[in-house]
């Protein structure tokens, strides 16, 4: 079975704003890795963390990807409708006993990780000591874990940044699969969906890439195939960290097929392709990307 024929790729933005510069680099390397390897490009809404979700922003996001000329070959997903196949991940890990109901609150898990001289906090996020690990002792059940300790680490191939390697029991510890406040988490939802879409190269922002272990574990856990990964280089904000809505990142400009194509360029040359002024219009220019694109990016 050749690679090409089987080639399903994602870009899947959070609506929490309209894209910019930073999006549209994770955004175009997935076009044009889907289009140079003759596959198939999907887009679908992380809108599972509703409270961080921002009113039209979903409608926003499809507008300046049509402006841009990213088209997806399929109706894009909305993770809101995708809850009874988290539900049902859930119980399958629940019914194997890969996962465990946790009553912590941070507070707790704070106050735990202190008395066991656990690094504080690894990203900002804690190492869960691995408190509920053995039963609730009376407690109400807060939020659902996966069980990590004992796991072997796990190695994997970045198209991009090579050879990787996390021990997520030691680094990251018993993640959340269903939240405290009701929500799945983005980790349950990501690896349910990408299997269930059948995406076969994941390529998204280097900022991702840490969560790349969790996901394979998960994926393990549940039976699921694991995708190529590709992690693109960041556009950082002006306080030297990447760039969001929080440093101050613009919407992008699309207004005009011309402003939309500089938008392009900025993220092209991001991402290492080089652009030529005599690629005058979108189609060319992408055209042109996507024949470069292999020589940049070992296919897979
Ligand atoms: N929704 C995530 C974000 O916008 C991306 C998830 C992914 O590509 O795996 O940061």
């Amino acid at each position: 079975m050749s690679a090409a024929a089987v080639y399903r790729g994602r870009f899947a933005p959070s609506p929490t704003g309209p894209l910019h510069a930073g999006s549209l680099v994770a955004a175009l390397a997935s076009w044009l890795d889907a289009r140079a390897h003759g596959g198939h490009w999907l887009v679908r809404i992380e809108d599972v963390d509703l409270p961080r979700c921002v009113a039209g922003a979903d409608q926003h996001i499809l507008q300046q990807l049509a402006q841009l000329g990213l088209l997806p070959d399929e109706a894009p997903l909305w993770q809101s409708s995708r809850n009874s196949a988290y539900q049902d991940a859930l119980t399958r890990l629940q019914a194997a006993n890969a996962v465990y109901p946790c009553a912590c609150s941070r507070k707790e898990i704070e106050q735990a990780c202190a008395r066991a001289g656990l690094p504080k906090a690894r990203n900002g996020e804690l190492i869960y000591p691995g408190t509920c690990r053995t039963g609730l002792h009376g407690r109400s059940a807060r939020a659902w874990r996966l069980r990590t300790a004992g796991a072997a680490p796990v190695h994997w191939s970045d198209r991009a940044l090579g050879a990787q390697q996390q021990d997520v029991g030691q680094e990251v510890g018993d993640f959340v699969l269903l939240r405290a406040d009701g929500y799945f988490a983005y980790q349950l939802a990501v690896v349910v969906d990408d299997a269930a879409q059948g995406i076969s190269q994941v390529v998204r922002g280097a900022d991702l890439c840490d969560n790349t272990a969790r996901q394979i574990l998960l994926q393990q856990a549940l039976g699921l195939a694991t995708p190529g990964y590709l992690h693109t280089p960041l556009v950082l904000g002006a306080n030297g960290e990447k760039l969001s809505k929080q440093n101050g990142a613009a919407a992008l400009d699309c207004s005009s097929p011309a402003r939309a194509l500089e938008e392009l360029r900025r993220a092209a040359r991001r991402l290492g392709l080089q652009c030529q002024d005599s690629d005058d219009n979108i189609g060319f220019a992408l055209a042109a990307w996507v024949a470069q694109w292999p020589s940049l990016f070992a296919h897979t």
